[in-house]
């Protein structure tokens, strides 16, 4: 893929990823499952091992659930007047697991397309021999 290709906007490459689609074409997926990238885009053959997310996705999602969940704890133990604890685990776990659930796999593919946006591609994995005259 030469590096000067035309790509689209970076806010329609983000909507993209985040709708789990590749972000060149649009129209192949991401994921082959919940969370595990495909080697190529099924569609335009986009090659998508280098753009590596690491571990961002689970960052923001941990950011973005905390920031939502912990104010509405709060809020709830001020107004709430007091209310007991197996309320405050039956309300706010679920919440936390589905917020997660429902914002990884959007925000891992808004991370790739950021990454291939960008052109921030990690380097080829090491064939593990060290040639020191290279
Ligand atoms: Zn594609």
């Amino acid at each position: 893929m030469p590096m000067n290709e035309e790509r689209p906007d970076f806010w329609t490459c983000i909507w993209r990823g985040w709708r789990g689609k590749c972000p060149r074409c649009g129209e192949g997926t991401l994921f082959s499952s919940f969370l595990k990238m495909r080697s190529h885009c099924p569609v335009c053959d986009l090659g998508l091992e280098p753009y590596r997310a690491d571990d961002a996705p689970a960052y923001f999602t941990i950011f973005i659930v905390g920031h939502i969940v912990v104010p509405m704890v709060l809020a709830f133990e001020k107004y709430g007047s007091e209310p007991p604890l197996w309320l405050h685990a039956a309300l706010w776990l679920p919440l936390s697991v589905g917020l997660a659930l429902f914002l990884l796999p959007r925000i891992k593919g808004a991370v790739i397309a950021l990454l291939w946006a960008h052109r921030i591609a990690a380097p080829k994995p090491s064939t593990g021999s060290f040639d020191p005259s290279a």
